[in-house]
Parts: structure tokens; sequence; C-alpha cells
């Protein structure tokens, strides 16, 4: 099948607190809100959409934070994705771990992997966090963040998932969704799409020896890849369905459309269209501001932002 994956589109995770959320992805680490919305699963429940200035594929991180609603803290292990990392300038660590310490934030370094160096910490949702130092990205950071230009987060870099045994998901990202393997350190490979800059990577360690992942408060739920269009995903589906594969009907996400299958691995992805973005609903000056609900749910606005918890930003 030819290549329709562009890059990775965004990452979503099952959060705890809304505003610690939205105190260490909006002001300390410097991302745009791009929207602020429900879980269109879970209306009793946010959706926050963080990125660059218009939220593009590739520099989308979102949550749901679930603090209140009797979710369990998850177990990290095989089967997920256990590592969230983004994209930051060369030379730009110092200052970052500067920023986190400052913050209270216990930083550590990364043993530099394929050439770039890197560190980590772990989010108050207990996910875990890296910065991926490089000089090869050179998508726009959010310009009126609260970090400066010179070490603004450009996007994500990738993701790493844990996987027991991962002959197949490998199979899968090279032989269907158009990933080439471009690097292999120990138990760990790095596959690319659509070129190798940061946001059209992910890595998978090997784990035969991992706890199974359970996904919980702490965990990160889904990575989804970007496609063209609407026609293109369906072209996907199809290819999907005829290789085996479980596939969820199109749900529409308003802000893109989404299809979702489970990788051999145990991994759940999502590819999501580009078209339309969230200027759909609200203009790029301001993007985040205000609670968007779909329209499904604006006859019941009321009662949802009455259960929602208060938050500033
Ligand atoms: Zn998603």
């Amino acid at each position: 099948m030819e290549n329709l994956i562009r890059s990775l589109h965004h990452v979503t995770a099952t959060a705890d607190g809304a505003q610690e959320d939205l105190d260490t992805y909006g002001s300390l680490l410097g991302l745009r809100l791009v929207k602020k919305t429900v879980n269109f699963d879970n209306h009793n429940v946010y959706h926050f959409y963080y990125g660059n200035e218009q939220g593009e594929p590739g520099t989308i991180w979102t949550t749901f934070p679930y603090r209140g609603w009797g979710v369990p803290v998850g177990v990290k292990g095989a089967g997920q994705i256990t590592v969230t990392s983004f994209s930051v300038p060369g030379g730009s660590l110092d200052a970052w771990k500067q920023r986190l310490r400052a913050a209270g934030v216990e930083v550590t370094d990364v043993p530099p992997r394929f050439g770039e160096e890197a560190i980590a910490f772990s989010d108050p949702s207990g996910l875990a966090i890296e910065l991926v130092a490089n000089d090869r990205d050179d998508r726009p950071p959010w310009r009126a963040g609260s970090v400066d230009h010179a070490a603004a987060i450009r996007g994500l870099h990738g993701v790493t998932l844990t996987i027991a045994s991962p002959a197949r998901t490998i199979a899968l990202l090279t032989d269907v969704l158009g990933f080439a393997i471009v690097g292999e350190e120990g138990a760990r490979t790095r596959l690319a799409v659509n070129g190798d800059a940061p946001g059209h990577t992910l890595e998978i360690v090997h784990a035969p020896d991992a706890p199974r992942a359970v996904n919980g408060l702490g965990t990160v739920h889904h990575v989804a890849l970007a496609i063209s269009d609407a026609e293109e995903q369906l072209r996907m589906r199809a290819e999907l369905i005829r290789l085996g594969y479980q596939v969820t009907e199109v749900r529409d996400r308003q802000y893109f459309r989404s299809i979702y299958f489970r990788e051999p691995g145990g991994v759940l992805f999502e590819i999501a269209t580009v078209p339309p973005g969230f200027t759909v609903d609200e203009t790029l000056p301001c993007l985040g501001q205000d609670l968007k609900l779909p329209p499904w749910e604006e006859p019941h606005r009321a009662a949802i932002q009455q259960r929602l918890p208060p938050v500033s930003r």
C-alpha cells in the first residue's frame, strides 16, 4: 500500500487533576491550549488539547483529566505508550532543567539515544515525559507562550511503545503504515514515516518481561497518526480490515475524523484526518479560550459546565 500516513497527529493521556494539567503543559512547558472541550465519550470530563499556535498535527498533546471519577492509577508496562517525548532546540536542556527544577520538578538526564540528548521527568499525573534536544526541527513554536523562543517546545518528538514481542508491531508499521526503521540501539528500534524529522518518529522497546500495562490515571491512552483526508482514511480503514484488524467506524471528533484499532502489541492506534483543524469553531487568536462543545452536546451545556471542575489558566 502506498504511504498515506503523514506524521504523528496527537498523543492522548489519562490525567489526574485538570488545573495541574493546565499549569504543567500551559504555564510550565509553554504549549498553547488550543482547545478546551469535553471527552466526546464522557462529557463530564474535560478534553484539553495543547500544541503550537495552530495546533498542527504532530504538535498536539491531549489529556482527559479524570480526577474524581474513580479511575484507578494505571500500570505502565507492555502494550502501552510508556513515554511521550517533545522536541526542543539543541543547547536548551540546561535552561529546561533550571526551569523545571525551579518549579519543583525532579529532572533526570537520559543517556543519549540515536545521537540526541534528552531529559526526563514525571508530570503531576505520573506521566513520563521527555524533552529531546535536536537541531533538525523547523516547526514554529507557540511564540506567545511562557518559554523563551530559543528553548520552546517545537512539538512532539515521538513516543516510546513498550512491547513484549514487537515483530508484528514493526511489520504493521513498515508494511502497512509506511514507516521505515531508521535506527536500532539495544532493545530499542526507532521508526519514522514520511521523513524522519521530529513528529514523524516512534520508538519500540522490546520488553519481554515487562508487566502487562493497565490503562488508568498517569498512562497514555493512544497515539494518533495523521492522514491527509477522509477519502484516504477510508482506504486505510478498508486495508486494515482486509488484513484482519478490528477497526472502528469513522468517528467525528469535530477537529478531525478518527478511526481506532489495536496494533498486535496491544497499543491503541488512531488514524486522524488533518482537516478541519482547531479553527473550525474558534478563530486562531481565540483558540482555547472558551469551553467548546460539539453540536450534539450544546443542548446540555449548562448541566455539563456545572459538573466540570472550575479551572483557570
Ligand atoms: Zn485521539
